[in-house]
């Protein structure tokens, strides 16, 4: 069941709808410092990000949610585009991402300005096109937490506590996910408006890895489905299913993380933006997934979690 109202789309806000099929996690334009020397992570095509999303929606997908925050290169009035073009609902989050990108950004503002900022951007709309964020991105880096995310941590939870926005983390190949716990728990974050991310980049993935969060109240998503090198999506099924059945089928987003040229089906690679509702549906099918808990994985939890009364 879809217990929020609304959605604050990229082109304003619409009800929630509880048969609307959503991908919890792509990128659809931006690029992170370090596509300079990965140049397939550089996402600047308008024309193919709009074909992907055209295949998510003729596949039956409705919703998208937008994952580049300020050092991921962002545009939302490119977003915007998108979406007029498409008629996909487009959500968008504030925040930040990791590592060597980060410290020169935040030297851009004081820790007061940032968060004056990204509060402001949460109650008025971001100034360019008027868009509202759905959440607050903390990102770490690969087993360690830098003194840069530690700043933008304390940012991030306060701005939580500010505008009541859910934080989704990102977690480096699935490392440091106790860690972030602590700082956010010992922050004061409110843990059923927590999401952490990419636990099943995690090459000895099970039950336990996900449980880690799972068990202190928070939502977890398995968000590289449907790419090969992150592992073939029928052991993460049988995980997700697993987890159904422990009781925690309302708190798991389903996601495939679109983020490199190579994922783009149009030109070429996988799994296209169109893969949650073109294969993954029937392979929860496949797997003796109800209609009803499809329903809940890919509709309503991400309403559930994305979703504004
Ligand atoms: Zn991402």
């Amino acid at each position: 069941m879809i217990e929020k109202k609304y959605l604050d789309t990229v082109l304003g806000r619409v009800p929630t709808s509880d048969n609307q099929i959503w991908d919890a996690h792509v990128h659809l334009w931006g690029q992170p410092y370090h596509a300079i020397e990965d140049p397939d992570l550089m996402l600047r095509d308008e024309a193919s990000s709009v074909k992907e999303l055209n295949s998510f929606k003729a596949a039956g997908g409705s919703v998208v949610v937008e994952f580049s925050p300020y050092d991921f290169g962002r545009d939302w009035t490119v977003l915007k585009r998108m979406a007029q073009m498409t008629g996909v609902h487009i959500l968008t989050g504030t925040g930040f991402y990791r590592s060597a990108g980060l410290e020169p950004l935040l030297a851009e503002h004081s820790r007061e300005e940032w968060l004056r900022l990204i509060v402001d951007e949460a109650e008025n709309g971001e100034k360019n096109t008027g868009a509202k964020p759905s959440f607050l991105k903390w990102s770490t880096s690969l087993n360690e937490i830098t003194q840069a995310e530690k700043i933008s941590a304390a940012i991030v939870i306060e701005a939580h506590k500010i505008t009541g926005l859910p934080v989704v983390t990102h977690t480096q190949r699935g490392t440091m996910v106790g860690q972030q716990l602590e700082i956010l728990r010992d922050g004061g974050v409110d843990f059923s408006k927590l999401l952490v991310s990419h636990i099943d980049m995690r090459k000895d993935l099970n039950e336990g890895c996900f449980l880690e969060v799972l068990e202190q109240g928070a939502w977890v998503s398995v968000d590289q489905l449907g790419k090969i090198k992150y592992g073939e999506n029928s052991g993460k099924l049988d995980i997700i299913l697993k987890l159904c059945e422990m009781g925690y089928k309302n708190r798991i987003l389903l996601a495939t993380d679109i983020g490199r040229i190579s994922n783009f089906k149009c030109l070429g690679g996988s799994p296209g933006i169109e893969h949650i509702p073109a294969e993954l549906c029937s392979q929860l099918r496949e797997k003796g997934a109800s209609e009803e808990l499809i329903k809940t994985l890919v509709c309503e939890n991400p309403a559930n979690f994305y979703g504004k009364n």
